[in-house]
């Protein structure tokens, strides 16, 4: 049998299994699972915004406003993420962060809302808010994603003020410290934070979500992350929830592990089971995952939530039901070494 063939065998008998309510969701390495494992600061109630690292907080305010305002979470998480990329002493969000190789900061980001819609920005220098240019994207192009001088041009044509591409004084102080060295391996958890994805859910129950970064320190010029790939470090599903990564980039962009917790949620996971199988494909596909970094969020349309990472020191804040709290994550790695 043709390849072609097998594969279109497979998938009719993966939609009449479905259409059955046949649950088909299967266990790193094939193994059927056992469904139910929950978070225990999981709750289930809506409205909710959840965001990576402590910079979540103030960011969870920010969202939350347009949430207890009855706005809709797609203006929620835009606004939410705005705080984080305006704060200059944020150095991995926005461009207060540290630079590349060159010592030129570059914005990834990217945003998604209830209808699945999508609109991404990479490789953008001198934006104040790379998630609002995201969202022109996806509001006022055909377009999904637009990169580099183009993204630029367009946030000319938009209106939005090109910054002064300086670095800050703690930034230009790290990057002629690395300089000296150039050695270049990532750090895990460099202080505590990094990229800011933020999912939301509003009154109306509708789900989106955000994530902005200034990428991976050091990282050559030219380099992307997964945070403005729809599916690697952010991905919406209204139906089933949402998910949304940070940590080494080039991981989650290998194993697209947003859209894989989605789609575990969507074969019956709960989300911290979705949360615990994105990180077990990782841990899996890198022999070196003892060298980096990967954190993870998903949500249900209800409200429940999950949260996992490969080792110690993913926190994650969320503001559900009046109370914005930050909460450490259980992570893979339990021996630390
Ligand atoms: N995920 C981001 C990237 O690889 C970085 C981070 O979260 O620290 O660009």
């Amino acid at each position: 049998m043709t390849d072609r063939r097998k594969f279109l065998k497979n998938s009719a008998l993966f939609a009449a299994f479905s259409s059955l309510g046949i649950s088909v969701f299967a266990g790193e390495g094939g193994k059927k699972k056992k469904k139910g494992k929950t978070n225990p600061n999981s709750v289930a109630g809506k409205p909710l915004v959840i965001s990576t690292w402590k910079h979540g907080l103030a960011a969870n305010e920010g969202a939350w406003k347009v949430i207890d305002a009855g706005g809709r979470a797609l203006d929620a998480v835009e606004q939410g993420v705005m705080v984080t990329e305006s704060d200059k002493t944020n150095t991995s969000v926005g461009l207060g962060g540290f630079p590349d190789r060159e010592g030129i900061v570059t914005l990834d980001a990217s945003i998604m809302d209830e209808r699945g819609m999508a609109g991404s920005v990479a490789f953008v220098q001198g934006i104040e808010h790379p998630i609002s240019l995201a969202r022109r994207v996806m509001d006022k192009t055909p377009h999904a994603l637009l990169v580099g001088a183009g993204a630029e041009l367009f946030a000319k044509q938009e209106g939005f003020v090109k910054q002064k591409n300086t670095l800050t004084d703690t930034t230009r102080k790290a990057w002629q410290e690395w300089m000296k060295e150039k050695n270049y391996k990532p750090v895990i958890n460099i202080e505590n934070h990094d990229t800011i994805g933020l999912l939301a859910i509003d009154k109306r129950g509708n789900v989106s979500g955000a994530c902005t970064t200034s990428g991976l320190s050091w990282k050559m010029h030219g380099r992307v992350g997964d945070s403005p790939i729809i599916g690697a470090g952010l991905f919406v599903d209204n139906e089933f929830g949402a998910a949304t990564c940070t940590g080494l980039g080039e991981s989650v962009l290998r194993t697209l592990a947003s859209f894989l917790a989605v789609e575990c949620m969507r074969r019956g996971a709960t989300p911290q089971e979705a949360c615990e199988e994105a990180i077990a494909r990782i841990v899996k596909k890198h022999a070196n995952f003892k060298d980096f970094q990967v954190g993870i969020l998903a949500i249900t349309p209800a409200g429940e939530h999950g949260g996992y990472a490969i080792h110690k020191g993913f926190n994650y804040a969320l503001h559900q039901g009046g109370n914005n709290r930050m909460i450490d994550s259980d992570y893979y790695n339990k021996e630390g070494k």
